[in-house]
């Protein structure tokens, strides 16, 4: 009874994504950014916390599109962004990543360009600063995809990659969290994961993803966030996606390259593609999250299905638009 619900719940859902016509904006070249999907509600936020989450999205969107607007790459635009909100603490990526079990930070990411399908990736790296510079690294220095621990460390020592101390990591919030949800004997997705796509003016599409993972994660847990396929991937055939949510799902249904194959193999537009996987698929696994996606033709969509994601997108103008909560 229940699989005959689910098949005709599913059925219904592809007939209505298949006919849905593109909704989300478009632009001509430009980038899209999320900080992280999860419960963020305006009385989750002081207004002090709201508008310091609005303008580091503004700056981060600025610095890819500086990049763009001077006929640069995609990657480098996506990398530029993903630095900037690493460097901040209110993101859960770089300095105030989450915690695991052991109080300690492990950190994941992973950087794609759709002209080639060229990917590197990173996992759990306790001591680099920047993981999505490491993860560039893997992709051009290195003949792998990913690389994770202290050997993805030795391998960034030898490019200079800039190590900090586990100390550097360390946020108040990001500890009381940890203390909260251990009480709760959970692993519990924090928001703040951060990640980019970006379509430049040659028409080449890149994806990339940073974060700490999950509040109380066990030790040596590596989410989707490093996966290529999971929460990145960019080919620019179909589109470029960066998700955020509770990664052992991504994983399994192949999210990010779901959302290209549904494109390539359905004729799905982006936006339906990318609803099918956020609204449909990842919610009848009980799953929360969200994705941010750009298409070849600069089709953006940002659905999911939490109260809230941060995100924003950024047009061949110049012209910016931040959002955190559902409408
Ligand atoms: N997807 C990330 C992970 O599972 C967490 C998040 O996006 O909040 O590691």
């Amino acid at each position: 009874m229940i699989r005959r619900f689910t098949l005709a719940a599913g059925l219904a859902a592809v007939l209505l994504t298949t006919c849905a016509p593109e909704t989300g904006p478009r632009i001509k070249w430009g980038l899209v950014i999320h900080g992280g999907a999860g419960t963020i509600t305006r009385e989750s936020l002081t207004p002090e916390l709201e508008s310091a989450y609005r303008d580091k999205l503004s700056a981060a969107l600025d610095s890819g599109y500086a990049i763009l607007n001077d006929g640069g790459s995609a990657l480098d635009a996506v990398q530029a962004a993903i630095t900037l909100m690493e460097d901040s603490p209110l993101f859960n990526a770089g300095k105030g990543a989450v915690f695991n079990a052991d109080g300690h930070n492990e950190l994941d990411a992973s950087i794609m360009d759709g002209s080639n399908l060229a990917a590197g990736a990173v996992a759990g790296v306790r001591h680099v600063k920047n993981p999505i510079k490491l993860a560039r690294l893997v992709m051009e220095k290195s003949p792998h995809v990913l690389m994770s621990g202290a050997g993805a460390e030795r391998f960034g020592d030898e490019y200079g990659i800039e190590m900090v101390s586990q100390d550097y990591y360390f946020t108040q919030r990001r500890w009381e969290a940890l203390q909260r949800v251990k009480e709760e004997e959970v692993a519990a997705q924090e928001q703040g994961t951060v990640g980019a796509v970006a379509l430049d003016r040659h028409g080449n599409l890149a994806a990339g993803t940073s974060t700490g993972g999950l509040t109380n994660k066990k030790f040596g847990r590596i989410g989707d966030s490093p996966i290529i396929g999971a929460g990145t991937y960019a080919d620019n055939r179909t589109c470029a996606v960066s998700g955020t949510g509770h990664g052992e799902f991504f994983i399994r249904i192949a999210a990010a390259h779901d959302i290209s194959a549904l494109m390539a193999y359905r004729h799905l537009s982006l936006q339906a593609a990318a609803e099918l996987v956020v609204n449909d698929k990842l919610v009848q696994l009980g799953a929360a999250g969200g994705v941010i996606a750009i298409d070849r033709q600069g089709h953006i969509a940002m659905p999911f299905n939490t109260p809230g994601m941060y995100r924003g997108y950024i047009d061949q103008d110049g012209q910016a638009v931040v959002a955190i909560y559902k409408d």
